[in-house]
């Protein structure tokens, strides 16, 4: 049997060990050079560190992903870096680009897309400019290169990322100029009962706070981004506070960042059905609990299906797996499974405590100026998208995202609407007067991410 995995996070290792251990040697895709995903990304050879300085609390499960996925590699056909563009359900072909040169396409009988998540964003005043990155690319510099992205940094967002990438800064070296978080204490103090159940994973990120707090790092909660000054590079980032009061502190560069929403494109291009999911606030692909979904050989496991998390990820990885196992009629053991599904609903009872805690602020999003950037790629603004949801177009003004789309070329550039979509949908679904979820979302094109051009090499 013909499978292929893709993507190499704790939700990949999982999977392929567990297909490995059935006698199966998948063809395993990953853009990355290694294995490990986002979280236990690792630095190129001239820049490996101590597992401890680099993953800190989390290094013994960074070092368990890392050794599994070295024991498995050599023994199934490891692609990496190489991108998966497309995907034909019908075909059950997938189509890659290896370094950005050679063309494959490799054929599957199933699949499991194990591809993660990427960093939600809000766009405000003066997000473009050169210094400001997503919370995720300021962990990644900071990560893999040993980079901070200025010198001295401001962090806007909420989520635990937010205090985690300031802790890891913090304890860099680099000046933390202010760690600003759009949700306010009440809400994440309503949440405590529920966050209580994460353990270790709730006292770690008291911790993170805490030892901010303690190191004279500003920590400021309920606030409202106004802007990020500077015209041609950061020179620092306005707030209002709940008081009201405006407040600014100077900085050289912004990491920001509203959560994570799920990298799931291919889930998209193989016809997974998705739907809202209001917790998350974010369209998800639909799959059962095992990681199975509607399109039969598909399967998705970890943060390309909802955001859960490395340790929620490395168990769907694993029961993924065992459900492609089980369909392809091979016995599995039956006790794992069970402990599996106790594990995976135990985690979601905290998963749901913390979109409680940190959730996605609409209504900010909502209320981007109409000046402000919207779509980056294709140089829109917020306004030009609220016209397009007053004009009428002959067939009436933007009803949906995709018609908007059309209308706008919102979410047509490279990123595809990755970037900027979260954001787009609430200032259209404002403008009409509706629910977000009811405006639908931009539909996934290929090629999913943005890929060079192969131009056939001239004969002499
Ligand atoms: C930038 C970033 C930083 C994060 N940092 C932390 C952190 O410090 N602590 C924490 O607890 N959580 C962090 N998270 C969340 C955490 O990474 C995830 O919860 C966890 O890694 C999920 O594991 P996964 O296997 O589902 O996905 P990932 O670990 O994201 O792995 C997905 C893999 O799929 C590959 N991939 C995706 N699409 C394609 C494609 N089309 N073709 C080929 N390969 C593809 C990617 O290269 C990646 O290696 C972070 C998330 C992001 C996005």
């Amino acid at each position: 049997m013909r499978i292929a995995v893709i993507g190499a996070g704790p939700a990949g290792v999982r999977a392929v060990e567990t297909l490995v251990a059935a006698g199966h040697r998948p063809v395993w895709i990953d853009e990355a050079r290694e294995g490990g995903g986002r979280i236990y990304q690792r630095p190129p050879q001239s820049l490996r560190r101590d597992a401890r300085m680099l993953y800190g609390f989390e290094a013994r499960k960074a070092e368990g992903v890392h050794a599994t996925f070295e024991r498995l590699a050599p023994v199934v056909d490891w692609r990496p870096e190489t991108l998966v563009w497309h995907i034909r359900p019908q075909a059950r072909r997938l189509s890659t680009q290896h370094q950005g040169r050679t063309q494959a396409t490799v054929d599957y009988d199933a699949a499991i897309l194990c591809t993660g998540a990427m960093d939600r964003v809000v766009p405000v005043p003066g997000w473009t400019l050169p210094g400001v990155t997503t919370m995720g690319a300021a962990q990644i510099a900071l990560k893999t290169q040993g980079c901070s992205i200025g010198a001295r940094v401001a962090f806007v967002g909420t989520g635990p990322l937010l205090y985690l990438v300031a802790y890891q800064y913090a304890k860099a070296g680099v000046t933390v100029a202010a760690v600003v978080d759009t949700t306010p204490f009440a809400t994440k103090f309503a949440a405590a009962p529920g966050l209580l159940r994460g353990g270790a994973t709730f006292v770690k990120g008291i911790y993170y706070i805490g030892w901010l707090r303690a190191h004279g790092v500003r920590v400021v909660e309920g606030a409202t981004p106004v802007a990020i000054n500077g015209t041609t590079d950061v020179q620092g980032l306005r707030w209002r506070g709940s008081d009201g009061r405006e407040d600014l502190v100077a900085c050289d560069a912004v990491g920001m960042g509203w959560g994570l929403k799920p990298e799931a494109q291919l889930a998209d291009l193989a016809g997974v059905p998705f739907r809202f999911e209001p917790l998350q606030h974010s369209w998800i692909p639909e799959c059962d609990t095992s990681g199975r979904t509607p399109v039969e050989g598909h399967y998705l496991a970890g943060d390309g299906a909802a955001i859960g998390g490395a340790d929620v990820a490395e168990l769907a990885g694993a029961r993924a797996a065992l459900a492609l196992l089980q369909d392809a009629g091979q016995s599995v053991d039956a006790v794992r499974v069970a402990a599996l599904d106790r594990a995976l609903a135990g985690q979601q009872r905290f998963r749901i405590a913390l979109e409680r805690a940190f959730p996605y602020p609409a209504a900010l999003a909502a209320s981007v100026a109409d000046e402000t950037l919207l779509c980056r790629c294709e140089g829109l603004t917020a306004g030009e998208l609220r016209a397009a949801a007053r004009e009428d177009h002959d067939v009436g003004p933007a009803p949906e995202m995709n018609r908007a789309k059309a209308f706008t070329r919102v979410g047509m550039g490279r990123c595809q609407g990755r970037v900027c979509g979260p954001a787009a949908a609430e200032v259209l679904a404002a403008s009409l007067g509706r629910d977000v979820a009811s405006i639908g979302r931009l539909r996934g094109q290929s090629p999913v991410k943005p890929m060079p051009m192969l131009v056939p090499e001239a004969t002499p």
